[in-house]
């Protein structure tokens, strides 16, 4: 991989097969456990990792001054997490006590890479991206950010404070804090709450309002980021999180009263995007599913997730009709297939997380012996058995149900052909006219 991505760094950086192998290989870096094997072999690989490491900081701070790649702040990202790892590893493995005189051919290291971007404007994007990726690298190394020597970073790197990062705060009529980079109108502020207490009251419809067992988390805390640019700016750090989406919901460990589960969404388009879809899965965490998010396999419970949030939060109907008409008949998955799916499985299909578990919970609502299936399913996911019984009855439901879900799915794809028929006729007779 290190061969791989040395060769042509500078020319392939946007090249798909280099960005993934880059990628990859920086998941590596930052995710073998501490002190295992692989953990020590890294550390005898470091000089080539540094090298690519090094070119591609460089390559991205390049790229991203210019906007010539729209890849290049997110491998900058990668790029830095990366040499801190390298780094707090060459710290553990070296035996030596002082960590400081450790760090300090990494700070000059940086801030040799940085001198070329000293001058940016103090409102530059740039400078800010370089600003959050370097106090994130203080942070993850150890360092007090007081002590730093003045003449690191070029004056690039400053402390981040939250407070001034989410300045507004607002408390939610449905629980918890809205904490927003932008003041909301009143106006708004209603609207935000009408939205959520509509989609509790379609949640508590179905599923009662009964907490699950060991429940003992923080009220929410719902973060609003003004634009999707600031929200994976500020996701990787201070709030480090995936940005990989189109927002988040962060459940943490909500038997510990220290818990905030927290969630992350952005303004598009004057409107906060899948705002409902997020706070469905809130609601799933707290009244539905228990434990963190390793209690069950991802692969047993994403369909209900993303099911029950694109089936609750009204977003769903119109995405899911729209695949249904572009999906050749005979190509979609079966029940059991549905069902089985993760993020990683779902490798980037976006239909097999959001439109088929969809219709899973519309193929549910629609009869009352499957209402109960539903329930069903809802009380096991509530039970402290590792998903014994819920994969019990999603089992026999799958078994039972294989036929009539692909019966009922042929209709509904009758029903979304024929939809977009007649929205199409009020044209064609327009267009007849003229
Ligand atoms: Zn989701």
């Amino acid at each position: 991989m290190t061969q791989f991505l040395t060769c042509t760094q500078f020319q392939r950086m946007s090249d798909y097969a280099s960005s993934n192998c880059f990628i990859a290989l920086c998941d590596l870096i930052n995710s073998v456990p501490p002190h295992s094997r692989d953990d020590q072999f890294l550390y005898t690989k470091q000089k080539q990792l540094k090298s690519v490491i090094k070119q591609t900081i460089r390559a991205s701070l390049e790229f991203a001054a210019t906007g010539s790649d729209v890849y290049a702040l997110d491998h900058l990202r990668r790029a830095m997490d990366a040499y801190t790892a390298i780094g707090v590893r060459v710290i553990k493995y070296s035996h030596m006590h002082d960590q400081g005189s450790l760090l300090k051919p990494l700070n000059r290291q940086l801030t040799h890479w940085l001198k070329a971007y000293k001058d940016l404007g103090e409102k530059s994007p740039l400078r800010e991206e370089i600003r959050v990726v370097l106090a994130k690298y203080v942070a993850d190394t150890g360092q007090n950010p007081t002590e730093l020597s003045r003449h690191y970073f070029h004056g690039l790197f400053k402390p981040l404070n939250h407070r001034t990062l989410v300045p507004h705060k607002t408390p939610l009529s449905t629980g918890g804090e809205l904490q927003s980079q932008l003041a909301l109108s009143p106006c708004e502020r209603d609207e935000i709450g009408r939205e959520l207490e509509k989609t509790v009251a379609k949640f508590v419809a179905l599923f009662g309002k009964k907490t699950v067992m060991d429940y003992v988390s923080k009220p929410l805390r719902m973060v609003v980021f003004k634009e999707r640019k600031q929200y994976v700016c500020y996701g990787n750090y201070p709030y480090r999180i995936n940005t990989n989406n189109g927002g988040l919901f962060v459940k943490g460990e909500p038997s510990s009263p220290h818990n905030q589960p927290s969630l992350y969404v952005y303004y598009q388009e004057r409107k906060i995007l899948n705002l409902c879809h997020e706070f469905v899965h809130f609601l799933d965490s707290k009244y539905i599913t228990y434990g963190n998010s390793a209690y069950l396999p991802s692969e047993w419970v994403t369909f209900w997730q993303e099911g029950v949030a694109q089936y609750l939060s009204g977003q769903g109907e119109a995405y899911a009709a729209a695949a249904l008409r572009r999906d050749p008949d005979g190509q979609r998955p079966s029940l059991s297939q549905i069902v089985d799916i993760d993020a990683y499985s779902a490798d980037g299909h976006s239909d097999r997380l959001y439109v088929w578990p969809y219709y899973v919970f519309k193929y549910l609502a629609s009869t009352p012996e499957t209402k109960d299936i539903r329930s069903a399913l809802a009380i096991a996911l509530g039970k402290p058995d590792h998903g014994g019984a819920y994969k019990r009855v999603l089992t026999e439901f799958v078994t039972a149900h294989a036929d009539r879900f692909n019966a009922w799915l042929d209709t509904e794809t009758i029903l979304a052909k024929t939809a977009r028929e007649g929205a199409n006729a009020p044209r064609a007779a327009a267009a007849a006219r003229a």
